[in-house]
């Protein structure tokens, strides 16, 4: 049977730009079709412009230590639009790079959304047909807000990067990854933020000790957070006949576009406060993009969150179709979809089953300060197993100059039967760049004593994952 590619692939972020890529250097005749902007959620509107935004933010309080350091320094106001200008320029950049690297590879490029119409074929939205040997899903994810009535008036991530100017204020909603990055990054901006997360300590799931200390430090640096505190109702200020007990909101209601005009918003809260905001974010997590992709053509089947069912090696149910990245909702990082990527092509184009290893990947949280992690926390490795816990918390010397009360963490979870180090944990300045390194070591399996046989780079933080001789404490 002939086709007319060997690999058409649906979506165009980091993982399906990078697996076309690859797929097409094997020689194989490589399609890919995306809708919006080629580059997809990373590179668009998510961990390039937000780490942009986070080194914006970062200044103020620089400007403010470096007069301690004996500097003059007039740091004037930030000014968004200028800013804006320039991010713009370089997410165009960003986006002709990948398109650049597509045409330089062979690959042709759809710019339409396509759907599938069977298990190797596909329509694109003008009306082409067209048909492939395998097929690839990499659509990514979207924000979703809570089912609330009035959701249009609340921005959700995507919108940060469009907004006009600053506001004044702000509420984010959710204590996740992107409700913390952005809680910083607004107040580093000079937004006055408040932040409202239902749960009893915001990051669930990290390491209970690192994540109460970037609460702190969060507090600590100017952000309102709100614990065990969630939106009651919310209506645009002076319309407060729109408050009064929510209906419940239909679907569609859930997933609105949001309101760009919208001005103030009046919120009540759980807690009995009812203020108004210049905006308010929703930052309550993520939803696969498998909706009106025509799956239920084919035998792919999609899990209870909507996500992509796929085995070790990203194929679905569908032996012809294989899926990778946030669409699958396995590990939601672009690198991991990068990963799957490539050992996808490993294992159709190049005969070499591989699967893929979601095994001790190193992440980072980019609030301010940064956590780095890797590993087990305290919490899960104790479940496991017994351990022994080695931590440090300190004033770093650079804040500690200046009379600021910033801390920094560094903890090592340690195995008593092997002496492995099961997790890693670190809050601090630049602690992304730190977790990539100490992730080398705990990926290789390394041990306490490997840990300890390392020379100390002083004077740095970092240097106290190697010099911490005696367990703060066993479980
Ligand atoms: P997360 O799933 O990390 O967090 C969602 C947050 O919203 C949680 O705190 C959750 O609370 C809360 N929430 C969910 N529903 C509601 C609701 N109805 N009302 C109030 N609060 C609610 O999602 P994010 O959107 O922050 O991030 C999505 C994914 O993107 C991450 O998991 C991560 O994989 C990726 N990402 C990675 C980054 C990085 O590597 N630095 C940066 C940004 C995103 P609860 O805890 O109680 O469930």
């Amino acid at each position: 049977m002939s086709f007319d590619y060997d690999l058409f692939v649906i979506g165009g972020g980091s993982g399906g730009v990078r697996a076309a890529r690859v797929a097409a250097a094997t020689g194989a005749k490589v399609a890919l079709a995306e809708d919006d902007r080629l580059g997809g959620t990373c590179v668009i509107r998510g961990c390039v412009p937000k780490k942009l935004m986070v080194f914006a933010s970062s200044y103020r309080e620089a400007f403010g230590e470096a007069e301690d350091y004996g500097w003059e320094v007039d740091a004037g106001e930030f000014d968004w639009s200028k800013f804006h200008t320039h991010l713009t320029g370089e997410l165009q950049r960003l986006e002709g790079v990948y398109r650049q690297l597509l045409d330089g590879s062979g690959v042709e490029i759809f710019d339409t959304r396509a759907k599938l119409t069977g298990p190797h074929d596909i329509e694109t939205a003008d009306g082409r047909k067209v048909s492939a040997k395998h097929i690839l899903i990499a659509t990514g994810g979207h924000p979703v807000r809570p089912e609330t009535t009035n959701a249009h008036l609340a921005m959700v991530s995507d919108d940060i990067f469009h907004m006009e100017k600053m506001p004044k204020s702000v509420l984010i909603v959710g204590g996740g990854y992107i409700a913390c990055e952005f809680a910083c990054i607004l107040n580093g901006l000079g937004v006055e933020v408040t932040q409202f997360y239902r749960g009893a300590q915001i990051l669930r799931g990290f390491d209970d000790e690192a994540r109460g200390l970037i609460a702190d430090m969060m507090q600590q640096k100017g952000v309102n957070l709100h614990l065990g505190t969630n939106i009651v109702e919310m209506w645009p200020e002076g319309q407060e006949g729109a408050g009064g007990p929510m209906p419940t909101a239909s679907m569609e209601e859930a997933h609105p576009t949001y309101d760009k005009t919208a001005g103030p918003v009046v919120v009540k809260a759980s807690n009995g406060m009812t203020r108004a905001y210049d905006k308010v974010l929703f930052a309550t997590g993520r939803s696969p993009n498998t909706s009106d992709l025509g799956l239920e053509n084919t035998s792919v089947e999609v899990g209870r969150r909507g996500e992509i069912v796929v085995d070790e090696y990203s194929q679905t149910a569908q032996p012809s179709i294989y899926a990778i990245g946030d669409v699958t909702n396995r590990v939601n990082l672009t690198p991991v979809a990068i990963r799957e990527g490539m050992a996808f092509v490993e294992t159709v184009f190049k005969g070499n089953p591989t699967p893929v290893d979601h095994d001790l990947i190193p992440s980072a949280v980019f609030t301010q300060p940064e956590m780095g992690t890797v590993g087990l926390s305290e919490e899960d490795a104790r479940d496991q197993e017994p351990i022994d816990v080695y931590c440090t918390s300190f004033k770093p010397m650079q804040q500690a100059f200046v009379g600021r009360d910033d801390r920094v963490l560094m903890k090592l979870v340690v195995s008593k039967e092997t002496d492995k180090v099961l997790g890693c944990h670190i809050v601090a300045p630049g602690a992304g760049e730190m977790i990539q390194l100490a992730g080398i070591a705990v990926k290789m399996g390394a041990t306490k004593a490997q840990f300890d046989q390392v020379c100390a780079v002083h004077p740095t933080m970092s240097e106290e994952l190697v010099t911490m001789k005696e367990p703060m404490r066993s479980a």
